[in-house]
């Protein structure tokens, strides 16, 4: 599927061409850390169809658990997550872009759940919690 998107502030706009039966949900504690809320909602983007405008700021950290390290990209401006993908020059072979800046979000369902080992206790239970169509 093709997808585009841009960050909070605009600096930053992606497109490419997404793999839809790979939407993930990633639970891990370095995702609730680097995102500040309970999980990341991800979808990876092939490499030779990425295109972005804008310089992204890069933060290279080994994840905890593999030992891995990612090059995680964020806007300098207004601190949306962009993507995160294996650290190096030029272009990757692919890109895990942060759903939630596509336009295309609504059409990308989770396909799977990752780290669920780590998940907040509440998420399976969102469902039960009061909900208001506004700030409430
Ligand atoms: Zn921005
Ligand atoms: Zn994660």
């Amino acid at each position: 599927m093709k997808i585009n998107g841009a960050c909070h502030c605009g600096f930053i706009t992606i497109e490419g061409e997404a793999n839809i039966e790979r939407v993930t949900v990633c639970h891990c504690t370095d995702c609730q850390r680097s995102t500040g809320t309970a999980f990341r909602f991800n979808v990876p983007v092939r490499g030779d169809s990425f295109k972005i405008t804008g310089e992204p700021t890069i933060y290279l950290k080994k994840t905890a658990e593999s030992g891995t390290p990612r090059a995680q990209a964020f806007c300098p401006r207004c601190g949306s997550p962009i993507y995160s993908t294996s650290p190096g020059e030029g272009r990757q072979a692919s890109y895990m872009v942060r759903a939630g800046i596509l336009e295309q979000r609504d059409q990308l369902m989770p396909k799977r759940q990752i780290w669920f080992r780590s998940a907040r206790a509440w998420v399976t239970g969102l469902d039960a919690v009061p909900k208001y169509e506004k700030q409430g």
